[in-house]
């Protein structure tokens, strides 16, 4: 459908039906979502410095946290539409004649797409201060992304990481998590204005670094170089290296 396909693929047949469901989403339709590990959570609840408003997100979370590619209930519409203008859902059970909420929270959908039916699960946390019906509304698109990953909707961001990755399956998700921290500490090394700024980040990463494989150690390595230089290049002032705090270094 873009242009960028059309180049790829000069003469395909367009992909039409449920073979579109599992094309894979242009970036700009992936967001963000933040996803902090307990312990995380009670740092920065604990200590609001260990918190940032976060460039990638725009949320406010811990410095660490990771982030996980998903898409959001618009672009899944919008793919949904593409795909079958007359798709639909519908609860899996109604009680007093409303979608039957479990016991949880949480709520079971069918969802129709080219005349095929399939089921999903939908769940969210309640959140303080969270508007009236905001989390049901939640549940709803969390149903709708579980039952279109059904028919292989963005099923390549689903395999890198689950939505809700909880403290048991973390493990499974460490490799990627590891990827989305090198996202993360690539943003936040971008956001050092100062060589001194990007010290004190070095310093103050240094045991998320230390934590890293030797893969994603080097690309942090090699970006926190590329900024340093870019940052040295531009400094009007001389700002003295403290190459004692290397957080690289392999003894660590
Ligand atoms: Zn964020």
């Amino acid at each position: 459908m873009s242009a960028n396909n059309n180049a790829e693929k000069p003469k395909a047949e367009p992909v039409t039906g449920l073979d579109l469901l599992r094309q894979p989403f242009p970036a700009h339709q992936i967001s963000k979502l933040p996803k902090e590990t307990k312990k995380q959570r009670e740092e920065r609840e604990a200590d609001r410095s260990k918190g940032i408003n976060c460039q990638v997100c725009g949320g406010w979370h811990h410095r660490n946290a990771v982030h996980l590619d998903y898409v959001g209930h618009a672009a899944l519409t919008d793919r949904l539409l593409d795909t079958d203008p007359l798709w639909s859902w519908e609860p899996a059970a109604f009680r007093d004649g409303l979608p039957a909420f479990d016991n949880t929270g949480g709520l079971w959908i069918k969802l129709t797409v080219c005349g095929v039916t399939r089921l999903g699960y939908g769940h969210a946390a309640a959140k303080p201060q969270m508007d009236p019906g905001a989390r049901e509304k939640e549940v709803i698109g969390d149903a709708l992304r579980n039952a279109a990953m059904r028919f292989g909707a963005a099923l390549d961001l689903w395999h890198k990481g689950d939505l809700h990755l909880t403290e048991d399956t973390a493990d499974d998700a460490k490799d990627d998590a590891a990827s989305a921290a090198v996202l993360a500490a690539g943003v936040a090394i971008d956001l050092c204005k100062t060589e001194s700024a990007l010290t004190k980040w070095s310093a103050s990463n240094a045991e998320m670094i230390a934590k890293l494989d030797a893969k994603d150690k080097t690309e942090v390595r090699r970006l926190y170089g590329v900024r340093l230089e870019k940052l040295r290049n531009a400094s009007r002032e001389d700002i003295v290296a403290d190459n004692a705090s290397d957080p690289f270094s392999e003894a660590a």
